[in-house]
């Protein structure tokens, strides 16, 4: 069951769509995938597609081994389930953000950035 939920989440990365965990008995959401729920150990869960929108929960600003400076954090999702992740712009707790996709290793990898306001 965990590698289901692993290789689902790979698929839907590789398609840009943002998976979460959703337990079909207490109903509680989660990022991080696991086989079982976190809250009342059900293992009936159900992989859904996040519309990809949240708001940053926190985030830490760090320079990497290359000299870059990278801003990592948590964001929390509009569905109601928090993740860690990099951001591509700097951020500050509160704003609006919306995932994209970075290529790492080889693999499309959720990032997020600020939402860009509509112009009127
Ligand atoms: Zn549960």
């Amino acid at each position: 069951m965990f590698d289901e939920i692993k290789k689902r989440y790979l698929e839907m990365f590789e398609s840009e769509k943002l998976p979460y965990v959703k337990c079909n008995k207490c109903g509680y959401v989660f990022y991080y995938p696991r086989d079982y729920c976190p809250k009342c150990g059900s293992k009936d869960l159900a992989v859904l597609e996040s519309k990809g929108v949240g708001k940053v929960f926190s985030y830490t600003k760090f320079v990497n081994k290359d000299g870059k400076e990278v801003i990592y954090g948590i964001v929390e999702l509009n569905e109601g389930f928090r993740m860690y992740t990099n951001f591509l712009d700097e951020v500050d707790i509160g704003d609006e953000v919306v995932v994209k996709y970075t290529i790492k290793d080889g693999r499309k990898i959720p990032i997020f950035s600020k939402n860009k306001p509509k112009k009127e």
